[in-house]
């Protein structure tokens, strides 16, 4: 059993993968951390002690509820981290868990690169730092087609549209696509145009164009589940994988 961790858990996509993790086979949420709990009169909604009183932790399927990463790593068993908070706080949470010896499945955008290297290099053998910027199949391969497409038609422009509470832009999955691109061929840099409105999850489209021509691809998230198989892939994969590991690609034969 992969015992998981997921901090964000009370937010849109932290809530989803409590969900999907709990149902998927050989993985268990043991614990939920969102600041959020803090709120709910103060006190965990769970203290994981043995019901019959003898002030024992219980392992039980239900997880804890914890307001910090750093509360619930003292207190539970964990193999995996999987974090969907916000990006002025993965950064802290990563500085938590990689001494703890977890490793981590980051789907929070906005990282820098270099404090990707920097935790990168505070791994420890055998330990994985996963980050996805986009955990849905349709988006991988839009993204992969982009830099094929890039490679003949280096003229393009991304436009990524994303609901209003969105904190970051652009995107992390259009500035993955336009490095991407780059690195086939593109015109650098790419331009990135960012729209962000109710009504939208995620949606991203690539435009080439030509004498005479244009070409786009495009790809619309209409739920958040459509992030969820790659999450679990992501928690299964992560604790046979080791060091740095950068989008969700990696964990896929395509
Ligand atoms: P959200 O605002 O709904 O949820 C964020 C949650 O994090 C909140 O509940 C908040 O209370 C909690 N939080 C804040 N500080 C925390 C801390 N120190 N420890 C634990 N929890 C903390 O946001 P969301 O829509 O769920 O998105 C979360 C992140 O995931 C964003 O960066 C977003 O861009 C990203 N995202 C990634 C993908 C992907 O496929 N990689 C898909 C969608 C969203």
């Amino acid at each position: 059993m992969i015992r998981v961790i997921v901090t964000g858990a009370l937010g849109r996509m932290g809530a989803e993968t409590v969900r999907a993790v709990t149902a998927a086979d050989g993985l268990q949420v043991v614990a939920r951390v969102d600041p959020g709990f803090a709120r709910d009169d103060g006190a965990t909604t769970n203290t994981g002690e043995c019901g019959c009183g003898c002030g024992e932790t219980e392992q039980t399927a239900t997880p804890r509820d914890f307001a910090t990463l750093a509360d619930a790593l003292a207190a539970v068993t964990a193999d995996v981290l999987v974090d969907f908070t916000r990006p002025d706080v993965v950064e802290e949470n990563l500085r938590c868990a990689i001494p703890a010896g977890l490793d981590c499945v980051v789907g929070t955008t906005g990282l820098a690169d270099a404090t990707l290297d920097d935790l990168a290099g505070r791994l420890a053998d055998g330990q994985c730092l996963f980050i996805a910027p986009n955990f849905a199949i349709g988006a991988v391969l839009m993204m992969q087609f982009a830099a094929r497409a890039a490679a003949v038609l280096p003229k393009a422009e991304i436009i990524e549209l994303h609901h209003d509470r969105k904190l970051d832009a652009p995107s992390g999955t259009a500035l993955r696509t336009a490095s991407l691109m780059t690195a086939a061929g593109a015109a650098d840099p790419v331009p990135i145009h960012s729209v962000r409105l109710q009504g939208f999850v995620a949606s991203q489209e690539v435009i080439f164009g030509a004498q005479g021509q244009t070409l786009s691809i495009r790809h619309d998230t209409t739920d958040r589940t459509s992030f969820m198989p790659g999450v679990v892939l992501a928690c299964r994969r992560v604790v046979d994988a080791t060091g740095l590991i950068v989008g969700l690609e990696q964990f896929l034969d395509l």
